[in-house]
């Protein structure tokens, strides 16, 4: 009975809520049930660490401590925030264009960088070649009169993209818009600048080139800003720039820890601004994502930043270093926040979740839905070092 299971042995309550578990992801589709949904159905259930949800736990702190500083004490500010209107985003963009180094003519501020997807394909794009695994956004987001076409990057191989492979399969499909997402969720490989460029320049017919550069920050890359300008927080927009088919794509939610706000932006040729921002999105924003792109501006919270990003980094090295060397799960090589392990040969990476859950309050994200990904894996975000230490101890209970 415990066969499809595999080697470990769970009891009968836990098999009992591994079944509910599964009933709810099915009912959320590709994104995995958010916490509030998961403990709301789930009430037996207790989470202690979200290992699930991708942002940097620091940064969110930082915000929280600006944002009562300056908004919840000042009750005034706040209300206005509330029955205004937020600033249109030409004026966003505007403001934010020094800081990102980008003229504001070439910036598309978003309601989350999902908005600036969506805007992107349903307007420059018909056919899109994607790579597996991918964030789903990308192919969901296609309309009934999209074509969508495939690259996989291979799990054997560290899901390193190979340049001439892809590039030669990109050209193949006959697709006019190609995604790339560097670090790439859900497996944290950051395309090397070299790679990059070369792919780019051997593109530059393609209608449109997608470059989602979300998480970025969190990558061992010390190139900056363009042209020395900038935030001096690592970026490849300095890279892309010169190709006038590519858009880069940022969310703020995973680094700056701030998903709820939705604030995110695309850089693009100025003709593509004007043609969305002529048809729509005008206070596609809202005043609290507005309070956070004018501190995204201030020199005193962005250096406040760089050092919790640096702290941040320094757990995300000690984790994937516990990681690096064990036996009972294979952990990926990654330049984000995260990382994508294999369970072992015949367990269910749903089993793991579950027991991860129920025995240990640990929610990480199982990627049976993951369109590409051959086998069994979980998804495993890194946060706090005392939380990232009772995740590691928590594989090994499970797994070890
Ligand atoms: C999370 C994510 C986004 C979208 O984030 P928003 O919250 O909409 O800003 C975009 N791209 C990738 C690769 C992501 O993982």
């Amino acid at each position: 009975m415990l066969n499809e299971l595999g080697v470990i042995r769970i009891s009968t309550q836990e098999r009992a809520l591994m079944e509910n578990l599964e009933r709810l992801s099915l009912n959320s589709g590709s994104h995995s049930p958010s916490l509030a949904t998961m403990q709301q159905a789930l009430p037996e259930i207790h989470i202690d660490i979200d290992a699930c949800f991708l942002s940097n736990p620091l940064a969110t702190e930082l915000f929280w401590t600006y944002f009562n500083t300056d908004v919840l004490n000042d009750q005034q500010l706040f209300k206005r925030m509330l029955e205004a209107y937020p600033s249109q985003n030409r004026v966003i963009a505007e403001r934010l264009s020094s800081t990102i180094g980008v003229e504001p003519g070439r910036v598309f501020i978003a309601n989350g960088a999902t908005e600036a997807i969506q805007a992107v394909i349903h307007n420059f794009s018909s056919h899109i070649h994607i790579n597996i695994p991918t964030f789903s956004p990308y192919y969901e987001f296609a309309g009934p009169d999209h074509r969508i076409t495939r690259f996989r990057v291979d799990s054997g191989n560290d899901f390193v993209l190979d340049p001439g492979r892809y590039v030669h399969s990109v050209l193949g499909s006959g697709a006019d818009t190609a995604v790339l997402i560097s670090p790439n969720n859900p497996d944290g490989y950051l395309i090397p600048d070299a790679d990059l460029k070369w792919i780019l320049a051997r593109l530059s017919g393609l209608r449109t080139i997608i470059v989602d550069e979300s998480f970025i920050h969190f990558a061992d890359r010390a190139v900056p800003g363009p042209g020395g300008s900038g935030n001096g927080l690592p970026t490849l927009v300095g890279l892309t720039e010169q190709f006038d088919n590519v858009t880069v794509i940022k969310s703020m939610s995973k680094d700056f820890g701030i998903a709820g706000i939705r604030a995110g932006y695309a850089i693009m040729k100025k003709s593509r601004v004007d043609q969305l921002l002529d048809h729509g999105y005008l206070w596609n924003s809202s005043g609290i994502a507005e309070y956070f792109f004018s501190l995204f501006t201030r020199p005193a919270f962005l250096s406040e930043y760089r050092e919790v990003l640096d702290t941040y980094r320094g757990y995300i090295d000690r984790f994937t270093s516990m990681t690096s060397g064990v036996n009972f799960v294979r952990a990926y090589p990654t330049s984000a926040n995260f990382q994508l392990m294999r369970v072992p040969e015949g367990v269910s990476a749903d089993l793991v979740t579950t027991l991860l859950l129920v025995r240990h309050g640990i929610y990480v994200r199982a990627c049976g839905d993951k369109i590409g990904l051959d086998g069994e894996f979980i998804r495993v975000a890194i946060r706090t070092e005392p939380e990232n230490k009772l995740v590691f101890a928590a594989l090994k209970d499970v797994l070890g």
